[in-house]
């Protein structure tokens, strides 16, 4: 079933996470007894299945602005009988007030906008939580300055820009990834 989703989502484009990235996703969840997640970026809820899975306890509330995966979404989730732990707001995250905080929160929508969106959804975030983001390296592009495409050179420069925001950050540690596409993990500093 999960290869299903794995196979409809490579035949429809649709970027979900890589099979390396959501098997360190799912070991960190376990290790830090992640509870609650909040996920920007929902597409068809492939990674959002995944973090439900590993325990009834969690609770994942996940963002999609576009309607047609949010449909697909939806119904992926009723097929893993996962309605009881994921709710998703269909939505741009950017107009999506949450009062709930959350002990993980994983950015993967749009790229460019990775630095807003640890912005806005940090308040989110408990005292001790962790927010993980997807897609540093962005298929080996984000170092590359030799890219033709302007929309892909600006969005590219967008992804090193929210490095360097990770880094000198003093609020947060982040430990870069190598693994799937590049994944940032900022860590809460707390005394
Ligand atoms: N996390 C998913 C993949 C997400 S792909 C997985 O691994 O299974 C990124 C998704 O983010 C796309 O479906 C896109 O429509 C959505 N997205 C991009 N910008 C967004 C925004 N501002 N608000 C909500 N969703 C957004
Ligand atoms: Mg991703």
């Amino acid at each position: 079933m999960m290869e299903d989703l794995e196979l409809n989502a490579h035949k429809n484009n649709i970027p979900i996470m890589e099979r390396d990235g959501i098997e360190f996703l799912i070991d960190y969840i376990k290790k830090n007894s992640v509870k609650s997640i909040l996920e920007i970026g929902s597409a068809i809820g492939y990674s959002a299945i995944n973090m439900a899975l590993i325990s009834s306890e969690i609770k994942v509330v996940t963002i999609e602005r576009d309607n047609a995966r949010y449909l697909d979404a939806l119904k992926n989730i009723k097929l893993f009988n996962l309605e009881k732990q994921i709710v998703i707001i269909n939505d741009d995250a950017f107009n999506v007030e949450i009062k709930d905080k959350f002990d993980l929160i994983f950015i993967d929508a749009a790229k460019s906008q990775s630095t807003k969106f640890f912005e806005k959804f940090k308040i989110n975030l408990e005292k001790k939580g962790t927010i993980i983001t997807d897609n540093i390296y962005f298929h080996g592009l984000t170092y590359d300055m030799e890219i033709k495409s302007k929309n892909l050179r600006q969005m590219t420069r967008k992804i090193r820009e929210y490095v360097e925001f990770l880094k000198d950050n003093k609020e947060f540690k982040t430990d870069i990834i190598e693994i799937g596409d590049g994944i940032a993990v900022s860590r809460r500093i707390c005394e």
